[in-house]
């Protein structure tokens, strides 16, 4: 599945930025390697995809930089039973990736373009264990149920109430926590059975959460 036009040095090139910038989980190490990120970016965009940033995708939004969906993902400390939701499917990437090492993922996505284009790609690739909705991350369905793992991957000015009825007893979320324009800090919440423990990873940059489904398209 991986196209012939990145030569292998560039695959080589960009696992050992992230193993450089501190990625040292195998598992995680090999997801990024088998999912190609050149499916996941804008036509016209391949040439850039294993450069270690983010780029922009329809609907005004953007592909995560690799880094960070790396250090996301092996900073969740994934199971392969876990079930695993996503809050901003974007172009997919990040959902391919952990469909990789988790059983299950849910990843919701309030532009329904983008939904659908994800699910398209992600059927093409066979991850067959990644379920895209469109919806709403500030008011997930109870009929969702609970997820071991929870992934936020727009900015959130705080952690709503509503998602942490999502997260299974001593589970984990990860968020981006922050004003909408300029830069946020990840934010980890381990539940403790009474309460979460929370520990504030490292700085990122996200678009910005945005309540209800999109109407434009
Ligand atoms: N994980 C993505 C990058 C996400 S960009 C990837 O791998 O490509 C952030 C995404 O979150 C955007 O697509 C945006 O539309 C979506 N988003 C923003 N607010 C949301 C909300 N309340 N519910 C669901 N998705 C949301």
């Amino acid at each position: 599945m991986i196209s012939a036009r990145h030569a292998p040095h560039e695959k080589m090139a960009f696992q050992l930025t992230l193993r450089r910038r501190g990625i040292s989980d195998q598992a995680v190490l090999r997801a990024m390697e088998a999912i190609p990120r050149e499916a996941f970016v804008e036509q016209g965009d391949e040439g850039y995809a294993y450069r270690d940033a983010a780029l922009p995708i329809a609907c005004g939004q953007t592909i995560s930089q690799p880094f960070v969906v790396a250090y996301m993902t092996e900073q969740l400390q994934l199971k392969p039973y876990h079930r695993v939701l996503e809050i901003g499917t974007g172009s997919g990437y990040q959902a391919a990736v952990l469909s990789r090492l988790a059983r299950d993922v849910v990843t919701l996505e309030r532009f329904r373009f983008l939904a659908e284009r994800a699910k398209s790609r992600l059927a093409a690739l066979g991850c067959g264990n990644v379920e895209v909705l469109i919806g709403d991350g500030f008011d997930v369905p109870d009929s969702a149920g609970r997820f071991d793992r929870v992934i936020v991957t727009a900015a959130m000015e705080d952690i709503p109430e509503g998602l942490l009825r999502h997260l299974a007893p001593e589970g984990l979320l990860i968020a981006p926590v922050g004003p909408p324009s300029g830069s946020q800090v990840l934010v980890r919440l381990r539940g403790t059975g009474d309460g979460f423990e929370r520990t504030n990873l490292i700085g990122v940059r996200f678009v910005p959460a945005l309540p209800g489904i999109a109407r434009e398209m």
